[in-house]
């Protein structure tokens, strides 16, 4: 495949504002010399070189503009002047990208997003786990049913859910399925957040539908005054038709090194390498080893990048990770997502926050409520407890509050959908609605009604 050597000439650049065909870098290439964990078995096929080539000569996903504005934003969460809204699956599916679903998903992460404006009294970013949210790390390489041993499902992008060898099987042709199920996700979701649909007066409206379920009722008050304030912006004269439109970022978990290093574009304004599969990349919890492969990687793209640090981060960890990923301490540039575990949160989270203000770094703090949280139920399946979840959210907002720094942002899985698969809420979802109800292919979601109660709740806490 020929390379197009970097133009920065923006009068001779591509409407994409990209060069096309990966970015031609060869430091993008050195995280294949690494140690690298989580990735599927297929290097060295024909198929897997023709998917990897096909990837490369497809348009990016999300302009290198756009991800500049995020980093923007991103830099406003770190001084508390706006907060990050990150939701959506654990793991989207092909099957999952209908209009519906991607719609309800939307419209919840709006309805979070209004009460959530209303309770900071700032700017709500609103990012999905969504247009790429193929990839699961795994805590077992196979998955045993029935006395039958198959190769765990790592997400759609790599291999099937079903439990056949057939399916079971890592196939790279996947990745090019993934790219355009990101392409036709984030079609709908521009058109949805540009098109009319998310106006602020829509939106309120859906919430009043949340507001008449009667176990909804503690949140009156503050469902009253929103109300409120949308009619005193009309009385006012605000101009709704501005606020018909939003910004919406996608993000996802920057796992399969292959799909992201092909989707990897060089800048036609800067010559600057950018990952164009989404906005936002974060790195998990099982692969921020320092001197490993996805550190590498993401450290060499301008995208604003998280990280989620569990339980057994260190302060010097958490450091050495700032070094890495954002040597020039540039505003915006690196997000710490935690995820410690409502009984963990209170005690791990602060000498963590107390190293990165000694080293005197920036960074955006969020909470992962759920990841720390997850629990078998009775009957067998995956879930948490809504009020884990929220306990840690609390002891979130409780250190930072203590520390003096900034409480920035939420990252939940959730879901549009009337699911169960959390315990617990005002209109409890109960382990015996977990056979007909639970529809997730990997971690428990948040089901619609969870999702705006936790924004009523988190409101509150911004608010006071
Ligand atoms: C996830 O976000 O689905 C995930 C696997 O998280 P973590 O890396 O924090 O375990
Ligand atoms: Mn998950």
């Amino acid at each position: 495949m020929t390379q197009t050597a970097p133009q920065f000439d923006i009068s001779s650049s591509s409407p994409t504002g990209t060069v096309s065909g990966p970015a031609a870098d060869p430091q993008l290439d050195l995280w294949r010399n690494l140690p690298i964990a989580q990735q599927p078995s297929w290097h060295g096929t024909e198929e897997y070189e023709q998917a990897v080539a096909e990837l490369g000569s497809l348009p990016p996903l999300v302009f290198a503009g756009e991800v500049d504005v995020l980093r923007e934003r991103l830099a406003a969460a770190a001084e508390g002047k706006a907060f990050l809204l990150q939701g959506g699956d654990c793991a989207e599916t092909f099957a999952g990208a209908t209009a519906d679903k991607i719609s309800a998903r939307i419209k919840t992460i709006l309805q979070m997003a209004v009460v959530l404006t209303y309770g900071a009294s700032m700017p709500v970013i609103k990012m999905g786990r969504m247009a790429g949210q193929f990839a699961k790390p795994r805590s077992s390489d196979v998955e045993t049913r029935d006395g039958v041993t198959l190769p765990a499902f790592r997400g759609d992008i790599v291999n099937g859910y079903e439990f056949t060898e057939e399916s079971r099987r890592h196939d790279p042709k996947r990745m090019v399925q993934a790219y355009h199920t990101a392409a036709s996700t984030l079609n709908l979701i521009r058109a949805f957040t540009q098109g009319g649909f998310a106006d602020l007066r829509s939106v309120h409206q859906w919430n009043q539908g949340f507001m008449a379920n009667p176990a909804h009722s503690k949140y009156d008050d503050l469902a009253g005054e929103i109300d409120r304030a949308v009619s005193f912006m009309a009385a006012c004269g605000a101009d709704f038709e501005a606020l018909k439109r939003t910004e919406f970022f996608a993000a996802h978990e920057a796992l399969l090194l292959d799909y992201e290093r092909a989707l990897t574009r060089t800048d036609s304004r800067t010559g600057l390498p950018y990952d164009t599969s989404a906005h936002f990349l974060w790195i998990g919890e099982r692969t921020r080893q320092l001197d490993a492969a996805h550190v590498d990687f993401l450290s060499r793209v301008r995208n604003p990048i998280g990280v989620k640090l569990g339980p057994t981060t260190t302060g010097d960890d958490a450091i050495a990770l700032i070094n890495k990923l954002d040597p020039n301490r540039e505003p915006g540039r690196l997000t710490f997502i935690t995820r410690m575990g409502a009984g963990n949160i209170r005690e791990k989270l602060p000498a963590i926050v107390e190293a990165v203000q000694r080293e005197g770094a920036k960074v955006v703090w969020v909470t992962d409520p759920m990841h720390g949280n997850t629990v078998t139920s009775q009957n067998g399946y995956k879930t948490r407890r809504f009020d884990d979840v929220m306990d840690e959210v609390a002891g979130f907002f409780e250190v930072h509050n203590s520390l003096g720094s900034v409480a920035g942002g939420l990252h939940v899985e959730m879901t549009g959908d009337d699911v169960a698969e959390c315990l617990g809420g005002s209109d409890p979802i109960r382990e015996d609605q977990f056979d007909a109800l639970y529809e997730s292919v990997c971690d428990p979601r948040l089901n619609h009604r969870q999702s705006l109660e936790m924004a009523f709740l988190v409101a509150d806490s911004l608010a006071h």
